[in-house]
């Protein structure tokens, strides 16, 4: 049997693991100490406890892996947060990294989530994938979702079992009902639920419905979207409104935003406003600029900015989300913007080559950060300002670091737009020298 090693944590990585001797575990804090099996990499006993250890309110916390900081406070989390983002830029600038922008609304904000149903016996459950399995777990709650969507979610469940719907079999690939998402848009109280089923022969689909409604009332919208490929993607292609409009309708600031089930859209609601508005203050827009609002979505941040400048472009390569975004514009009378559905590269290098001009550009690409293709058509294109908005503060400052051979950084502020997870948001706002 090996001998049981005692060590004390020194870092916690950006997937929310604290690293003891070499080793990674979950559940572990800064300055914590522990006896762990180096085998197993199992944590034996806490030696000691780290003062900001808090207890976790969510009974899943040990399996679910969603939300790796539930033992954390917050504040805790913040400063962790601000740290990150400091690590990722100490070796491209010597500008200080902003305190990370908290808020009061630390559980019950994803405005958008989605379960995914399992048969266990005669019975459905509805659940989460344990951290690092293909292990489902039944939820039956969920402290950071809204509290409106879990209500949804049980009555979706009971009425699954009652109605006897047929639920996929991952491994037969037989079945019908896979996964339930829904959005919330709290400004409007109108709720979106999409029930993806792996094929378009859900024979009870009326009844089921109608019952759905007649228990949540306040249900604005149902789609069934059939998505009949086996991988972890979570929506087809194909939609069918069931009930209501196939939308929802949210609102922020001045404007309202419609959103589909396929497009993206922030899910914070309260966080999502603050990080618009700490962008596009950093942006310093001025009556005359032409706007680049680059992987857009459906349009948030240029509509957001439209009256400050004299055009917005919206460039975004999800044909859905375009089409909202378009609806966007015209909806909210905004007479300056134009939307494009193109990949935000190409079109870019396509456009550095015309005679075009772009005085600023707001860039927010997914995860992966953005490529050398727009980096280079941004270098020649030469805005005078670029603010880069990123959900990974890694390829974020790869990124930055690509455009310092013309432009100074001017600020960094990371915003917290998901609390109690190790996901990071930041704002970096870029001066042309
Ligand atoms: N700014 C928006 C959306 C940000 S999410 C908001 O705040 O809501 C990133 C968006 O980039 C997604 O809508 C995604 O569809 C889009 N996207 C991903 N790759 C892209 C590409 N190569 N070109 C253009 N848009 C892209």
């Amino acid at each position: 049997m090996a001998v049981a090693k005692q060590g004390v944590c020194r870092k916690i990585d950006e997937n929310g693991k604290g690293w003891v001797e070499g080793v990674s575990f979950d559940n572990v804090l800064p300055l914590e100490e522990i006896k762990f099996d180096p085998n197993t990499k199992k944590i034996l006993q806490r030696v000691v406890d780290a003062p900001t250890r808090i207890r976790p309110v969510c009974p899943y916390f040990s399996q679910c892996g969603s939300c790796q900081f539930l033992h954390w406070e917050y504040d805790a989390q913040l400063e962790w947060k601000t740290d990150q983002v400091r690590h990722h830029f100490k070796s491209i600038t010597k500008i200080p990294v902003k305190d990370c922008l908290g808020t009061d609304r630390q559980f019950g904000y994803r405005s958008k989530n989605i379960l995914t149903f399992k048969a266990d016996g005669k019975n459905a459950i509805a659940g989460y994938y344990a951290a690092g399995t293909h292990a489902l777990f039944d939820v039956k709650s969920c402290d950071v979702t809204h509290p409106k969507a879990i209500e949804i979610f049980t009555t979706l469940k009971q009425l699954v079992n009652s109605f006897r719907v047929e639920i996929y079999d991952e491994n037969r690939k037989k079945g019908l009902l896979r996964h339930a998402l829904i959005r919330v848009a709290e400004s409007t109280g109108e709720i979106l639920v999409v029930l993806v089923v792996a094929h378009s022969d859900f024979k009870g689909r009326k009844n089921f419905v109608a019952s759905l409604i007649k228990r949540h009332p306040e249900i604005t919208s149902v789609i069934e979207n059939t998505n009949s490929r086996s991988t972890s993607i979570v929506l087809g292609n194909q939609e069918r409104t069931l009930y209501g409009k196939g939308y929802i309708v949210d609102r922020l600031g001045d404007y309202t935003f419609k959103i589909s089930a396929r497009s993206f859209y922030q899910v914070h609601p309260t966080q999502t406003e603050i990080l618009y508005q700490n962008a596009l203050d950093a942006a310093q827009l001025r009556k005359t600029d032409v706007l680049l609002d680059a992987y857009s979505g459906v349009g948030t941040i240029g509509i957001y900015a439209s009256k400050r400048v004299k055009e917005v472009i919206c460039v975004e390569s999800n044909p859905d989300a375009t089409e909202d975004a378009r609806n966007n514009g015209k909806h909210n009378q905004v007479s300056n913007a134009r939307f494009i559905c193109a990949d935000a590269s190409q079109w870019l290098l396509d456009t550095s080559t015309s005679s075009a001009k772009i005085d600023v550009v707001v860039m927010d690409p997914p995860r992966e950060g953005s490529d050398k293709n727009f980096l280079f058509a941004l270098r020649k294109l030469r805005p005078r300002t670029i603010v880069y908005i990123s959900c990974n503060p890694e390829t974020q400052a790869r990124d930055v670091k690509e455009l310092l051979t013309i432009y100074d950084i001017q600020s960094i502020q990371p915003v917290d737009m998901f609390p109690q997870t190790s996901h990071i948001e930041c704002i970096v706002l870029l001066q042309r020298r």
